[in-house]
């Protein structure tokens, strides 16, 4: 069933009318829910992931004036140069792109135990894939002369050491680094580069890699957040996504937007401040 129009966000407040986008990793989790936002805000989403049935399902229900699925394994440059050629053959363009699409690799914590395997697959598709994704938005968004958008999915472990295994801080700091260099390139075109950085949201990718669903995993981190009494939903993120993605964000360019309830900036270990 397509996204009837009493779901949209009235006409004057949308913010991405008309504008073409390409999710990776849309299918499931912070992907998919960002990819229901901005069709409420008037964009029109390419979803490529490799989770063919869900990701079919979920542009199915979105309507196919809004959104088309592709299969695209963000580790294959064929793959993604063809995702990003579907936006612009489908939906006339490309003005953002999402490179959003990650794994958690093994939860193994010790340097001493972790395999050269894991430390490549997930450099492969939560880096590579990135800059796959970078590369080939510049490609098309460069000679079309209207500036874009291009965000990443980084992670609370670009900005604190201890958050996750070595692989995976190892790929979301150098997204950091690949967002901040690909900024300082593509401004000269009117592209923005940016990347949020989540926290723990419960997701397929997070409930997994902490052994903990639902409810008990949201009170696990609630338990060793700062901010309490909220928790990260993937709703949050998105609407930081959108915020990148939009006009209100028109001059923010080489920024990582950590949404962590201010985690990542104190050391509780001081433990000065009590009630
Ligand atoms: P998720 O598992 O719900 O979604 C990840 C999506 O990426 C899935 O649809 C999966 O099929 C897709 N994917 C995996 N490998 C792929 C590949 N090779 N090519 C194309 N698609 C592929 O998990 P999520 O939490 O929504 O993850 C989205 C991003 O958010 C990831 O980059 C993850 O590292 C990041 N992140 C998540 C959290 C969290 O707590 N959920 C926190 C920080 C960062």
């Amino acid at each position: 069933m397509a996204t009837s129009s009493s779901d949209q966000v009235p006409a004057a407040a949308r913010k991405l009318e008309g504008k073409v986008v390409v999710i990776t990793g849309g299918a499931s989790g912070i992907g998919e829910c960002t990819a229901r936002l901005f069709v409420k805000h008037g964009a029109r989403v390419v979803v490529a992931d490799i989770q063919d049935e869900l990701g079919g399902r979920l542009c199915a229900e979105l309507g196919a004036a809004a959104a088309s699925y592709v299969h695209c394994d963000v580790t294959a440059e064929a793959d993604v140069a063809a995702a990003v050629d579907h936006a612009v053959a489908r939906f006339g363009g490309l003005d953002i792109m999402f490179n959003n699409a990650g794994i958690g690799g093994a939860a193994c914590h010790s340097i001493r135990e972790s395999t050269k395997e894991d430390f490549e697959r997930v450099l492969s598709v939560n880096l590579v894939g990135p800059f796959l994704g970078t590369k080939h938005a510049a490609r098309v968004m460069v000679p079309a002369g209207r500036g874009g958008c291009i965000i990443g999915t980084s992670s609370l472990a670009s900005a604190v050491a201890g958050a996750a295994s070595h692989a995976y801080t190892c790929a979301k700091r150098a997204l950091v680094g690949l967002t901040e260099n690909a900024a300082a390139e593509l401004g000269r075109h009117g592209i923005r580069v940016n990347c949020v950085s989540p926290a723990a949201a419960a997701t397929p990718l997070a409930t997994g890699y902490v052994g903990l669903e639902g409810e008990a995993f949201e009170e696990a981190m609630e338990a060793v957040a700062n901010l309490k009494g909220v928790r990260l939903r993937v709703a949050d993120i998105a609407t930081a996504v959108l915020f990148l993605a939009s006009d209100d964000a028109r001059y923010i360019s080489g920024h990582n937007l950590l949404l962590d309830g201010g985690f990542s900036i104190v050391n509780p270990s001081f433990g000065i401040f009590k009630d």
